[in-house]
């Protein structure tokens, strides 16, 4: 039976917070709704002390920005995006449209058909999140996407020229600096001036992700993508405590939010671990962040076996699941419940967040019982089609849904089917 060495923050701790973001989402959602661009300009000096006559950014202050990197700096950007083009167009490829004949004369299909403008929120509050552009402009136009727009905020009172140059880059056609719920509203629901999109994707502080959860029927979202999570489940084969300390404080520095779970079979692993995470909080240039997220939200369990560690992460559903066990394909032949597996020692969290071609935008809060991350089937919408060839299949078909349609009462739809049984079979059908 598995036990705690560390526990995190209570669910009533956890749900008074998500309340807490609710509550202040609704009241900004509605003041952009009522005024428009007025509201987002007063929330962005508010928030983020930023104000400008137009938030977009001027294809001179784009290549000001990208002039402002070093040369090593465009090449890394340019061999990431590479990585995370090539793995999102064989997504792309292996979506293909279908079409078959389910019977004589029956002809059903569907198209994957992109949406029309796609709106990629990038994260930069406490650091700037390039990364991010990557992950969702980059998927977008692969995906076919014709009019792409990012939002992320300033950094240190301007654009971050890094993540306007990975936007440009990337392919995006609007590069607005603008952050947190004013920019997924305005994107979302549209103002004077930003024309609203079809879609809203991208991760982002607890802020952001509830502003996209509000937003969504009127407008799709990707996933729900807050704080970073962050799962490591080892053993003594597959790792040592530097190993899994750094892999969970890697993550826990994201910010004071991002819950770290430590799941091994081994006590003195465990405690190892929690001697050396103790070690590099001393040293750790970002300690800051990543000691409020351990001391609030890390946790450590102890489990008796590898199935009883896949039962436990199965029910956590973390964001980010690294396994250094002895057995990585264990976990990935038998976890259902997670935004993405990392598999050995030799791959981290930190590869997929950043370079090695799998998106790193993934589902947080339990979100991934029900969705994987972003990827390009988010912005294709799978739409079906249908043709009836011959007018005996259309009267074959339609002796069938008449007697349906009677048994539902539907009697308008039951005519749409006589009408054709009589049209095309000859024979007549009772109203
Ligand atoms: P951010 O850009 O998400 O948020 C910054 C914005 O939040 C600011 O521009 C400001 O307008 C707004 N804001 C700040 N305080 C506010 C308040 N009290 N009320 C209303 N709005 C407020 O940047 P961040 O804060 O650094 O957060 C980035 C987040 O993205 C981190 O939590 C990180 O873990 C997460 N992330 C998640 C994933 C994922 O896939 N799930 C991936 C990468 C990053």
């Amino acid at each position: 039976m598995a036990y705690h060495l560390k526990r995190g923050a209570t669910l009533e701790a956890k749900a008074t917070r998500n309340r807490e973001v609710r509550d202040a989402v609704e009241k900004i959602l509605e003041d952009i709704e009522t005024r428009g661009d007025d509201a987002v300009r007063a929330l962005s000096i508010r928030f983020d002390d930023w104000d400008r006559e137009s938030f977009r950014l001027s294809a001179k202050e784009i290549q000001d920005c990208i002039d402002q990197l070093a040369a090593q700096d465009l090449k890394d950007i340019e061999f990431a995006q590479t990585q995370i083009r090539n793995f999102a167009q064989v997504q792309r490829d292996s979506m293909r449209d279908v079409e078959v004949e389910t019977l004589p004369g029956v002809i059903l299909g569907h198209k994957n058909v992109p949406v029309n403008a796609a709106g990629c929120y990038v994260p930069g509050g406490k650091y700037p999140l390039l990364a991010s552009a990557h992950m969702s402009v980059i998927t977008a136009k692969v995906a076919g996407v014709a009019r792409v727009i990012t939002c992320a905020p300033p950094f240190k009172g301007k654009p971050a020229p890094a993540i306007v140059a990975a936007q440009a880059m990337a392919g995006a056609d609007e590069i607005y600096c603008l952050g947190g719920i004013q920019a997924v509203a305005a994107m979302g629901i549209g103002t004077a001036s930003i024309a609203p999109v079809d879609i809203l994707v991208g991760p982002g502080n607890a802020f952001v992700a509830e502003a996209k959860r509000q937003l969504f029927g009127r407008v799709g979202i990707d996933l729900f993508a807050g704080p970073t999570e962050t799962l490591v489940i080892a053993d003594e084969v597959g790792a040592d405590a530097e190993l899994c300390a750094t892999d969970l404080l890697g993550q826990a520095e994201h910010g004071p939010d991002s819950p770290a779970v430590l799941l091994t079979t081994s006590e003195k692993l465990a405690r190892e671990t929690m001697a050396e995470i103790d070690r590099l909080l001393q040293i750790l240039p970002t300690a800051d962040y990543a000691r409020k997220a351990w001391d609030s939200f890390g946790e450590v369990i102890v489990a008796e076996s590898d199935a009883e560690m896949v039962t436990i992460a199965n029910a956590i559903a973390s964001e980010h699941v690294q396994v250094m066990t002895r057995d990585p394909d264990y976990f990935l032949a038998n976890m259902t419940n997670y935004g993405a597996l990392f598999l050995g020692a030799r791959t981290n969290v930190a590869y997929g967040d950043k370079v090695i071609g799998t998106n790193h935008t993934l589902p947080t809060q339990k979100a991934a019982r029900y969705t994987g991350g972003l990827w390009v089937g988010k912005f294709l919408k799978t739409c079906t089609y249908q043709k009836v060839t011959t007018d005996e299949a259309s009267a074959m078909i339609g002796e069938y849904c008449s007697r349906l349609c009677a048994l539902e009462g539907f009697a308008g739809h039951g005519e749409q089917a006589n009408v054709r049984v009589r049209r095309y079979g000859g024979r007549n059908v009772p109203y």
